[in-house]
């Protein structure tokens, strides 16, 4: 069909078509900052969670280490006294070193038992660590490969764009008159929302009634637009009178 014999009601369902269409390709070229802004997000999200467990796990190193010369020290003050046990030849002396020694070898044993602690919530710590960094190369890699994805489709969405331009400039020529210029108005103060189909008695952008009178005036050709919501109403394929020859 060439572009002369296309009736209004043609063009405005296409152009209507195309306005929906573009709507569509830029809302895919729009997703594409956003979720790269969300992939940014996570990345920095797990970033935090490595540091933090870094952070946990060297706290709990040091905590660690620190409970293991206390441990050492224990044991030392043990063999210290053991020593002067064996040189002690007052009783009374005696007696108070090997009460100390006693309590030493009590502490000391709470303290292994600290230590033990510490070193299995280490070694969990540096699970976390590893867990935590597998988890931000999988956040970095997913980033990427969304991004390389992207980079294949932006191009083609644009390309895509550009026709669909092409093709409502073009059909926009065929507008004359009073359509014409009830069109250019309605683009203007609705941009992509310019057009609508009259369903039934009603209009298919706001669904408010359309009196009588002008579905009649729709009916005849003329140009009529919805009082409540300003688009421009064209008649549906199944309502065109002219389809039905
Ligand atoms: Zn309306």
């Amino acid at each position: 069909m060439s572009s002369q014999a296309l009736t209004i009601p043609e063009i405005l369902r296409r152009l209507h078509g195309l306005h929906q269409q573009m709507d569509q390709l830029r809302g895919r070229l729009m997703k594409g900052p956003r979720l790269a802004q969300a992939h940014q997000e996570q990345i920095r999200q797990a970033e935090n969670n490595l540091d933090q467990a870094k952070k946990a796990y060297n706290d709990t190193r040091l905590a660690s280490h620190r409970k293991q010369l206390e441990y050492e020290q224990k044991l030392a003050d043990i063999q210290r006294r053991k020593g002067r046990l064996l040189e002690c030849d007052d009783n009374r002396e005696y007696q108070l070193l090997k009460d100390q020694i006693a309590a030493d070898e009590m502490a000391a044993s709470v303290l292994a038992d600290e230590a033990i602690e510490l070193m299995t919530r280490v070694e969990e710590m540096a699970v976390k660590v590893q867990e935590a960094e597998a988890a931000l190369a999988a956040a970095k890699d997913a980033a990427a490969k969304w991004q390389a994805e992207f980079e294949k489709q932006e191009p083609v969405i644009r390309q895509e764009i550009a026709q669909v331009e092409q093709e409502l400039k073009h059909l926009e020529t065929l507008l004359t008159g009073d359509v014409r210029e009830l069109y250019q108005r309605a683009l203007r103060n609705k941009g992509s929302s310019a057009l609508a189909p009259l369903r039934g008695e009603f209009c298919g952008g706001c669904n408010q009634h359309v009196p009588l009178q002008m579905r009649s005036q729709l009916l005849l050709g003329n140009a009529i637009w919805c009082r409540s919501c300003g688009r421009l109403l064209y008649l549906p394929e199944n309502e065109n009178p002219h389809s039905r020859s």
